[in-house]
């Protein structure tokens, strides 16, 4: 087998998952819904399944697919996507990072990642034979440090990595932290590949600011996102790709050669979800903000440190106190011994970091209150 594939391992994500269903344990690793997602989804779904829909779709997207996902995002973002031009529909935003990485680098090519980072970039960055340079967002706070984002600046990166809001850490990018971003991938004619996909779950009074909105900044940045979270279907594997005519002219042909496209009937019963009224997305918020308190005042009884997340839906746990030496085995144990099974925090970092655990919070209320009451025998 190639070498490349020496320099990473299987997911430490996909892996608790399968660890966590070996022990009957409450899987709050990998980060998915345990609920199912609306109504009128599943309807649109059986009449998917009745119609004519399934032979390949449009190889970059299904025309009604591709206009209501531009109509959501201008109705949103208030930029004027154009879905012929700027849209590049792809199995999931795991597929669009890829697609997205091997469109901006060449081999041997540098890549700015934010450690922790969620861990596909990493191998994304090997696959398409592009060379990560780390810049740490520290915690507790996850803030960066400007000089070493300059520095690393310095070294000529063809193309900046930002997850926003971030995956595992829960941090929010400021306008302000943007902006300094956007200057320098100005300055360096440097490409910005964001992360986007929990753009809708921001609690308050954090505001998600898309990068592409960006003053000057939609020719260089190359958006990726997806359906899975915001409509909680992530087992439909629908993402796309959004960026300048340019770059998507290139995009498409990365793409088509990969998997030729997404599921055609399952665009199409998408639509249904990007129709959905801006009280949609209110309600979504609702749920993970009650979500979010209820599992994180359970923590906050085990005595156990945390960061509050200002997005998405994971919290990186500190769990010195317990110790163990390694994560890892601290992972595995919890899984054995208290039932609930997280992600070892060292998957996430590029820095040795053995002190963390993530746990995500996309689950029933009775299945939080379940992990949260198995929690409390940590302390
Ligand atoms: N984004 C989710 C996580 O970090 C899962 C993604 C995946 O497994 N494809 O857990």
């Amino acid at each position: 087998p190639a070498t490349r594939l020496k320099s990473f391992s299987e997911s430490v994500i996909r892996g608790m998952t399968r660890l966590a269903n070996q022990y009957g344990s409450i899987n709050l690793a990998q980060g998915f819904p345990d609920f199912n997602p609306p109504q009128e989804l599943l309807a649109a779904l059986h009449r998917a399944a009745d119609g004519m829909n399934h032979q390949y779709a449009v190889t970059w997207g299904a025309p009604r697919f591709r206009q209501a996902l531009a109509k959501k995002i201008t109705r949103f973002s208030g930029l004027p996507v154009d879905p012929d031009k700027h849209l590049v529909v792809t199995c999931g935003s795991t597929e669009a990072m890829m697609v997205a990485m091997m469109t901006a680098c060449n081999p041997g090519d540098k890549v700015i990642v934010f450690s922790p980072f969620y861990e596909n970039y990493a191998a994304d960055a090997i696959l398409s034979g592009a060379e990560p340079i780390f810049v740490p967002l520290s915690p507790p706070e996850f803030k960066y440090d400007s000089e070493a984002l300059r520095k690393a600046f310095e070294q000529k990166p063809k193309a900046i990595i930002i997850c926003n809001p971030s995956n595992p850490s829960g941090k929010v990018f400021t306008r302000e932290e943007l902006m300094e971003i956007a200057t320098l991938a100005e300055k360096h004619d440097t490409f910005v590949i964001t992360d986007e996909v929990y753009e809708h779950i921001v609690y308050a009074p954090h505001k998600h600011v898309s990068f592409a909105t960006l003053p000057g900044m939609f020719e260089r940045t190359i958006t990726c996102n997806s359906l899975s979270k915001t409509y909680s279907i992530t087992g439909w594997r629908l993402g796309y790709v959004m960026a300048s005519a340019e770059v998507i002219a290139q995009a498409r042909k990365v793409h088509d050669f990969l998997t030729v496209g997404a599921a055609a009937p399952l665009q199409e019963a998408a639509v249904v979800g990007l129709e959905f009224p801006d009280s949609y997305y209110e309600g979504l918020l609702k749920e993970y903000s009650l979500k979010r308190d209820l599992f994180l005042d359970y923590i906050a009884k085990t005595g156990l440190p945390y960061t509050e997340p200002q997005g998405a839906y994971y919290v990186l746990v500190d769990i010195s106190s317990l110790g163990f030496a390694r994560d890892t085995e601290a992972a595995e144990w919890m899984t054995r011994e208290i039932g609930v099974t997280g992600v070892p925090g060292s998957s996430f970092f590029r820095e040795p970091v053995n002190h963390l655990i993530r746990f995500h919070f996309a689950k029933q209320e009775e299945t939080l209150r379940a992990a949260g009451e198995r929690l409390l025998k940590l302390t």
